[in-house]
């Protein structure tokens, strides 16, 4: 069975919390989960999120994609398989590394225009 987990949309992370009701248990004498609702919250982003639904096989379909758009990125992928790292795990790094990328450049068109 494939099995799915909640993943944030802003940080990828799967630290993350669904409004729901509890409802009152007699037998057990405890609140027990009675439903959920479609708003999410992420631990780490501390702020509202939606959610995807990631699957194990949707990261190594991720990682196939990778591989075949740049072979380097390939190289350091089965390096880090080699060693162990989750498929989970390897496109969350590449992820935080094509962010910091993103924020290098943009940071850089500021200076140009400031500059012009
Ligand atoms: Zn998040």
């Amino acid at each position: 069975m494939t099995k799915l987990r909640p993943t944030c949309r802003w940080c990828k992370g799967h630290n993350v919390l669904a409004d729901a009701y509890a409802q009152w248990d007699e037998d057990r004498g405890d609140w027990t989960l009675s439903s959920t609702f479609d708003n999410y919250e992420c631990v780490d982003c501390e702020g509202e999120t939606s959610v995807e639904w990631v699957s194990e096989e949707d990261y190594a379909k991720i990682i196939e994609e990778l591989t075949a758009l740049d072979p380097a990125l390939g190289l350091l992928i089965a390096r880090d398989r080699k060693l162990g790292v989750s498929d989970e795990e390897i496109v969350e790094r590449i992820r935080e590394a094509v962010d910091d990328e993103t924020r290098r450049r943009a940071s850089l068109d500021k200076e140009r225009t400031t500059h012009v």
